[in-house]
């Protein structure tokens, strides 16, 4: 296989184009069955071995449902499995390994959920597009190689899974009743209370599922997910929602209740899988087309290759730049003139009261907020952006606020298209197309039905219908959750170009240390203690901020001299123990 032509079935509507693609295939013109209506089910169906690759059935598809690509020329092996003709096709395995802990990092829609599906047993893997292939096949490829005893264990039912989902978000959609019911039912190894104490869930057990806040049920699910007894366990976005003391809590808790298990970890937040996993693969390919899974890698080289964005083995790049770090990559567009002015904010919401120093927020500035989980972020936002009363204090300035809130949710039954059409006039201009569509890799998602959209879709839509409204100040709370690495850097070069064009402001409320390294000028940090009390200190440059945050996690960060990258240092180690002395504790 050189040539891989996948169609989108959700987005082709034959019915509506009378079969363009059929019709304007250069090789069904010529007399040769290229591109045929399938009589089953009425979808065109791309004979991948007569295509040429012209890329015209691409260009005048209306919906935008077809993607033809060539596969990297080195790639001379067998697919593991194919979802069928003209669909997304997985290349390779990640090797699972007891005792360690192995990441995934890539794009979304590379493959990883179909990985874990055909390690745990629950996909019998095709080879490409055969039915009913045989385990025994796919043992012989590996054989030799760690993942060859795994798939015996599989191919006898004697691998047991435990899975926690991606999108916590939805686990009130598939169970309902108190928290402790929902635990109670995972708990086979005797280490659910040392978990529930450790995440800080004792206090929520009676509450309904339903009721309890986007960081405290992805808690709530990895204490569920590792509680369960499995030789595997496999972790899809652990980090989403969770502050940057409860990421180093979850690692802690995985690495100690999982010492003789495998684990796999599928994260975005670079700087948590440098900290947690033994080994890293890279998933590289095009999304939703097909993916392919790199060798194992030390962590630090595979972090690095990644961002370098070439993978050795393979000769391929996966990326046309390098991702780099540092206050070179993206530049400053802070101006002097003040947008909002606070000092002395006081507010108190049951037991729980915040104090906000006086700062301010300046012209084309990025200001980037940092604390952990319930010490009153969003509180401040939803009172700069009007929707909440002070008690005391000042808010000074006469501006517009647009603020997209820390979870992603709508109602809206239609299509993005619709629904962008519905907050902006300007949709549709070259200029929309430049500043929102482009940036967010929005094209394919325009006609999409919002409800049926993923976390990260969902996010970019978010995001965009926040920025399309013309305002002032833009507070985008927690915009990263759900976003892949690559999307969160499209995502900062973003807000600095439409900061500099708009001559806006944005407020960004994050966890993710190297998302905030990258975009914001200034930090303001908030401190107390969560749920009780919150109070911050004045917005300072981005290295103090996260310096004075970090010195009360308790974590260091050096810089990787290879790309820049801040990296969580082991606790313990010499470098850990000699920042912790001069009281550096994030090296930029
Ligand atoms: Fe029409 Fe595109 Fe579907 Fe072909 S793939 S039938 S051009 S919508
Ligand atoms: Fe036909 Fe060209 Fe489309 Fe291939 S890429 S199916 S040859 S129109």
């Amino acid at each position: 296989m050189t040539r891989i032509a996948v169609i989108n079935q959700e987005l082709c509507k034959p019915k509506k184009c009378n079969y363009l693609c059929i019709n304007v295939c250069p090789k069904n013109r010529s007399g040769e069955e290229c591109i045929i209506q399938d009589k089953e089910t009425n979808f065109p169906i791309i004979d991948e071995n007569i295509c040429i690759g012209c890329g015209i059935c691409v260009h005048k598809c209306p919906f935008k449902a077809i993607t033809i690509v060539n596969l990297p020329e080195k790639l001379k092996e067998k697919p593991i499995h194919r979802f069928g003709k003209n669909k997304f096709v997985l290349f390779r395995l990640p090797h699972p390994i007891p005792g360690e802990v192995v990441g995934l990092v890539g794009s979304n829609g590379l493959g990883k959920t179909t990985a874990l599906a055909i390690l745990s047993g629950k996909i019998k893997p095709n080879l490409g597009e055969r039915k009913h292939a045989d385990l025994s096949e796919l043992i012989s490829l590996y054989r030799g190689t760690e993942l060859q005893n795994y798939l015996e264990k599989v191919k006898k039912k004697e691998v047991k899974v435990s899975y926690k989902l991606q999108r916590v978000d939805k686990v009130p959609d598939k169970y309902t009743g108190k928290v402790s019911r929902l635990l109670k039912r995972t708990d086979k190894r005797g280490i659910l209370s040392d978990l529930i104490s450790r995440f800080g869930i004792e206090d929520i057990l009676d509450n309904d599922i339903d009721k309890v806040s986007g960081g405290e049920l992805q808690r709530v699910a990895i204490a569920a997910c590792l509680a369960k007894d499995a030789d595997i366990y496999y972790l899809d976005e652990p980090t989403s929602f969770l502050d940057v003391f409860q990421r180093l809590e979850v690692s802690k808790a995985i690495r100690e209740f999982c010492k003789d298990r495998s684990v796999l970890i599928a994260d975005h937040d670079l700087a948590t899988l440098d900290f947690l996993a033994d080994r890293i693969h890279i998933f590289y390919g095009v999304p939703s087309v097909y993916g392919i899974v790199s060798s194992p890698y030390s962590v630090r080289s595979g972090i690095n290759a990644f961002l370098d964005g070439y993978i050795k083995e393979d000769n391929v790049r996966i990326r046309s730049k390098s991702i780099t770090f540092g206050s070179s990559y993206i530049q400053s567009t802070r101006g002097s003139k003040i947008m909002i002015e606070f000092n002395d904010i006081q507010k108190k919401l049951g037991n729980f009261s915040l104090t906000v120093k006086k700062g301010e927020l300046y012209d084309r500035e990025v200001l980037g907020m940092l604390g952990a989980n319930a010490l009153g972020k969003t509180t401040f936002a939803e009172m700069l952006a009007g929707k909440l009363k002070t008690d005391s204090g000042k808010i000074k300035g006469k501006v517009k606020i647009s603020y997209k809130s820390q979870y992603p949710h709508t109602d809206f039954d239609g299509t993005v298209r619709e629904l962008l059409k519905s907050v902006t006039k300007e949709f549709g201009t070259e200029n929309y197309k430049s500043e929102v569509i482009r940036p967010l890799r929005l094209d394919k998602l325009l006609e999409r039905k919002v409800k049926k959209l993923s976390g990260g879709e969902l996010q970019r839509v978010a995001i965009a219908v926040s920025i399309s409204q013309e305002t002032d100040v833009y507070l985008l709370d927690e915009p990263s959750a759900f976003l892949d690495v690559e999307m969160r850097l499209y995502l900062a070069n973003m807000v600095r170009r439409l900061a500099e064009k708009r001559e806006c402001s944005f407020m960004i409320i994050d966890h993710d240390l190297l998302f905030l390294s990258q975009i914001a000028d200034r930090g303001v940090v908030f401190l107390g203690k969560s749920g009780v009390e919150g109070f911050t200190e004045k917005p300072t440059t981005v290295e103090k901020a996260f310096n004075n945050f970090l010195s009360k996690v308790g974590v260091t960060f050096r810089k990787d001299p290879q790309t820049g990258r801040p990296r969580a240092n082991k606790f313990g180690s010499k470098l850990d123990r000699e920042q912790k002395e001069t009281g550096k504790y994030f090296m930029s």
